[in-house]
């Protein structure tokens, strides 16, 4: 994508940020993850935790809880839903193409429904919002020593 978003994508991306915001996936605890890290951000008040279970090195399932901003829990929420079944490797690739996006560095066309946060490489300060879950997914990721 080059131009401006048109009012219709822009539309779209909102109603999918809104959507996952009332209705997150994956939204739970996890008793019998592989580990699990907590995610704060004191900027906007947004606080979770995302847990991890792995099968070797794939995420076989991933969920978060807490509170905070429409962005950092739709983000949450749609981190869950991308990053399951993928490998380690995978997942770290996809965080870099989505904080390149977040920076404003190109949109990657494998983003899929990520893409709904492109907007908010306007807003600086919301950064740490959408990647808020990322981050956290990250630490546990690394803590699960795959
Ligand atoms: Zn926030």
């Amino acid at each position: 994508m080059t131009g401006p978003m048109s009012a219709d994508l822009e539309e779209l991306y909102q109603s999918i940020i809104l959507d996952h915001n009332r209705r997150p996936q994956n939204f739970r605890a996890m008793p019998e993850a592989s580990a699990h890290a907590d995610g704060l951000n004191p900027m906007c008040g947004d606080q979770l935790t995302v847990w991890l279970k792995m099968n070797g090195d794939v995420v076989e399932d991933v969920s978060f809880q807490g509170s905070g901003c429409a962005i950092s829990k739709a983000s949450a929420s749609l981190m869950t839903q991308s990053v399951k079944g993928k490998t380690k490797a995978e997942t770290e690739k996809l965080f870099a193409a989505f904080h390149a996006m977040l920076m404003g560095h190109g949109v990657a066309a494998d983003l899929g429904k990520l893409k709904a946060f492109s907007g908010v490489s306007r807003f600086p300060l919301r950064v740490k919002c959408a990647t808020l879950a990322w981050h956290a997914m990250k630490s546990a990721l690394d803590d699960a020593g795959v």
